[in-house]
């Protein structure tokens, strides 16, 4: 049964300074919207338990199993360049830990389960919106393989929320391999005790990146596996046109995880100057800027650093500084390596050949303002010279006729193209279709598309509407949340 489920509390034991006990708000009716069963599987959570009344205690907050010590979370962070020295769990708990099929630790998170002592001005609730998108999109970017927090669950708990308008409440049941962020560390160290620091790098070196324990300066193991990760990370969202929208330090993670879906969203036509967020005005975190914002984040993360990197902080902030230097050509050569993969080029000896294609189609792409996912999906398809080349308009220019001639010589992979080239992501108009009908009641276009974008690669008959572009009434988006 769930209440007997063995939940750990290895966070709240190992840094109590970094965390309030709480428990969440009752809900009085809950009422279970989606449930991901192949994650409650791969947790040991049974999900036919989960989907029984006392599972809906569990997913909802309203029973903690025995062996759980909930906490909320406290963080700091830079938010969109300020820093606030007290932010945190305002509304989201760390249930526990669970020990995965893999034997790895994951925690289990609740987010709209009531205020915590971090509420500031918030009410500490979710609408059913903005936490059924966390669980579409983060579905999707795991089944786009890019590393990513799951949604295990999404619960309405039959209470009004109160936004623009009155609006059906709800929780999210999160999963992710820890709830570490830059802004955890950025809170430890404006405590001032380098000891808790140390405690909360030793517990993220353990928990993520074991092999910097022997490192010769682990700390500086930890930073740099830090800085790998989130090259890594911001590559790929780069390669599937992902626009994450709020690249706050505290939504920066220590484990290299996506994190905090909120004003986020896959870019349609190619333009990097893409923004979605209603409160990003200058357009800080827009599509282009995401590998320097990262690399201004991990600034922040190895500043904090400093006191566990060297005795001598002249000599730390060089260490520091050059750690953070290999930054641009660890996300350089990712993001290139996946682009000749998506233009089906990934093993050519000629590698200078295949970086200047890459080079002139992302320009091509751009002039030309095409649909981003639809081109280089419909590109594998133009491998031969009988095939039309894809796009309309700009596409057909010269310049692109004389890209595809010289691509062709170089004789792409369509095969490797289309495994790394997603034919259905969570188009705007369609993510905004499915909330509107679940926020009325309907879960339906929300399943239908679920089922669509955790498939992205291979193409089956009857979605044709799941792969088009928004139509032109859908007009320029904007996210609220
Ligand atoms: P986010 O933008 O979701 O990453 O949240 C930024 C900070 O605001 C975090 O400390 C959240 O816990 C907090 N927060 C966001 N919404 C609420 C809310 N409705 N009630 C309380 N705290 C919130
Ligand atoms: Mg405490
Ligand atoms: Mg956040």
């Amino acid at each position: 049964a769930p209440s007997t489920v063995t939940l750990g509390n290895n966070f709240a034991r190992a840094l109590p300074e970094l965390c309030t006990p709480w428990k969440a708000q009752q809900v009085p009716e809950p009422e279970l919207l989606v449930l991901n069963e192949s994650l409650a599987d791969q947790l040991g959570l049974h999900s036919i338990g989960l989907r029984s009344p006392e599972g809906l205690q569990l997913l909802s907050g309203n029973l903690i199993p025995e062996t759980a010590t909930p906490v909320a979370q406290a963080y700091a962070g830079h938010q969109f360049g300020g820093y606030s020295p007290r932010l945190g769990d305002g509304r989201a708990l760390l249930v526990g830990e669970v020990t995965d099929a893999d034997g790895a630790l994951r925690d289990l998170h609740l987010k709209g389960s009531g205020r915590t002592p971090y509420a500031r001005g918030g009410d500490g609730l979710a609408a059913v919106g903005p936490m059924l998108r966390e669980y579409l999109l983060s579905e999707a970017m795991h089944a786009l393989g890019i590393p990513t927090t799951r949604a295990l669950a999404v619960v309405g708990t039959g209470q009004p929320v109160y936004r623009e308008t009155e609006l059906p409440g709800a929780i999210l049941a999160r999963v992710a391999s820890s709830h570490l962020r830059v802004g955890t560390f950025q809170y430890a160290r404006a405590a001032g005790d380098t000891a808790l620091l140390q405690r909360l790098a030793d517990y993220a070196i353990a928990r993520h990146y074991p092999d910097a324990a022997d490192a010769e300066n682990p700390y500086l193991g930890l930073l740099e596996a830090v800085i790998a990760a989130q090259a890594s990370l911001v590559a790929q969202w780069m390669l599937v046109g992902f626009v994450h929208g709020v690249m706050n330090t505290d939504n920066t993670t220590i484990s290299g995880e996506t994190i905090d879906y909120g004003p986020c969203a896959f870019m349609d036509a190619f333009d990097p100057s893409s923004v979605y967020s209603s409160i990003d005005l200058g357009g800080r975190y827009a599509y282009a800027n995401q590998p320097v914002v990262a690399q201004w984040n991990l600034a922040r993360f190895a500043e904090v650093l400093l006191p566990l990197l060297h005795e001598d902080q002249q000599e730390a902030t060089e260490v520091a500084t050059e750690a953070l230097g290999a930054f641009r050509a660890q996300y350089s050569a990712a993001w290139l390596e996946g682009m000749k993969a998506k233009i089906g080029l990934s093993d050519q000896d000629d590698a200078e050949a295949a970086r200047e294609l890459v080079n002139e189609v992302m320009a091509l792409l751009e002039k030309a303002r095409m649909d981003h996912t639809l081109f280089f999906r419909r590109l594998s398809e133009a491998v031969s010279d009988e095939a039309d080349p894809p796009g309309e308009g700009g596409a057909q220019s010269a310049a692109f006729a004389d890209w595809l001639t010289r691509w062709r010589s170089r004789r792409p992979d369509a095969r490797l193209m289309n495994q790394v080239n997603p034919l259905y992501i969570p188009r705007n108009h369609l993510v905004e279709e499915a909330l509107a009908a679940a926020t009325e009641g309907d879960m339906e276009p929300f399943h239908q598309l679920l089922g669509v974008v955790t498939s992205p690669y291979e193409e089956r008959p009857g979605l044709e509407r799941y792969t088009e572009p928004a139509p032109e009434d859908f007009g320029d988006y904007r996210t609220f949340c």
